[in-house]
């Protein structure tokens, strides 16, 4: 806490004082050298990056393409099959709350992407609308998987207030200065019996404990927040939500996560940001050998999950009264 540069508050509770857990860097894209320290509020116990990068040097810290735009090659067709399959653990979460919800309006997902995952609840019948900050990411969603979606800020969203009968927000709140406003909107925009869905990186998890810097879920320097389930439930209750459903396995994220930790440098997605040149051999190997250590991590990610311990958290929330 020495320099010349004013100590970042906690962005929960604004105290000043904390403590050193790890440092590092990007170890995923790469993107930058620069080292930063994980820390912990002393007050609240909330863990954030440290220092927090302002709003001008974010952008050089994603890559172009943070989203995933199916080609027409073999590789991308077996790439869009995996992703459908592990995505039918958020598929069914978001089906059962909007069961629960009774409530009319779309189903919203904030941070849509290339909109796979509304295309996917699509096609069981629910209305659905996308939004996300990049314009590329909104196009490949409208274009390629038929879900309309908007480039917009959710406090700046073209819908109704009470139009949403359930909003999702999948790996989202971690990447934001203020969650706390982001909610404040869902909640605006969420009918009174509508549902919330939120999922982050579990700081509680012992993939944290284990692997501490090297864990994947802190994504230095994307994520400025990294949230304990009590942190996300003291977030949700600020902002007026009340959990309901809480989930720690996501067959998509969780043993991926943890082969990801491990080894870097064979993180499919990282291969492609950093234009890694390898030869379709190469690239065939490296993917099979990724997915067959993705294999073998489920058993320990539901061992984990079991245990509330998982490396993620997805819960679902209603709007208190
Ligand atoms: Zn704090």
């Amino acid at each position: 806490m020495t320099g010349e540069e004013a100590v970042q508050p906690c962005p929960a509770c604004d105290s000043l004082d904390f403590l050193s857990l790890c440092k590092g860097t990007d170890r995923l894209y790469r993107t930058t050298d620069k080292e930063f320290r994980i820390v912990e509020c002393r007050r609240c116990r909330l863990i954030r990056l440290y220092p927090q990068p302002t709003p001008q040097e974010l952008p050089a810290y994603y890559p172009t393409q943070y989203w995933f735009d199916p080609g027409l090659s073999a590789a991308d067709k077996l790439e869009e099959f995996y992703r459908r399959l592990v995505l039918r653990d958020h598929v069914r979460f978001a089906r059962r709350a909007i069961r629960d919800a009774q409530a009319p309006g779309v189903v919203l997902d904030v941070g849509c992407g290339g909109g796979l995952f509304l295309h996917m609840l699509a096609q069981g019948g629910a209305k659905v609308a996308g939004l996300d900050f990049s314009l590329d990411a909104a196009s490949v969603a409208w274009r390629r998987q038929g879900v309309p979606a908007v480039c917009a800020s959710l406090a700046h969203a073209p819908f109704a207030p009470g139009s949403c009968a359930v909003i999702t927000m999948f790996h989202v709140l971690e990447h934001l200065y203020d969650a706390y406003s982001y909610l404040e909107s869902a909640r605006e925009l969420l009918h009174p019996g509508g549902r919330l869905i939120v999922q982050v990186p579990n700081a509680a998890s012992w993939q944290f404990l284990l692997l501490g810097e090297n864990w994947s879920g802190l994504d230095i320097p994307r994520h400025l927040v990294t949230f304990r389930t009590s942190d996300l439930e003291a977030l949700l209750d600020r902002c007026g939500f009340q959990p309901v459903r809480y989930k720690y396995f996501s067959l998509r994220d969780n043993p991926a996560g943890l082969v990801t930790s491990l080894m870097p440098g064979l993180d499919p997605m990282a291969r492609r940001v950093r234009a890694i040149r390898e030869g379709p051999r190469t690239r065939l190997f490296k993917d099979l050998l990724y997915f067959l250590l993705v294999a073998a991590a489920v058993p320990l990610t539901l061992i984990e999950a079991a245990c509330r311990a998982g490396s993620t958290v997805m819960v679902e929330a209603r709007k208190k009264p």
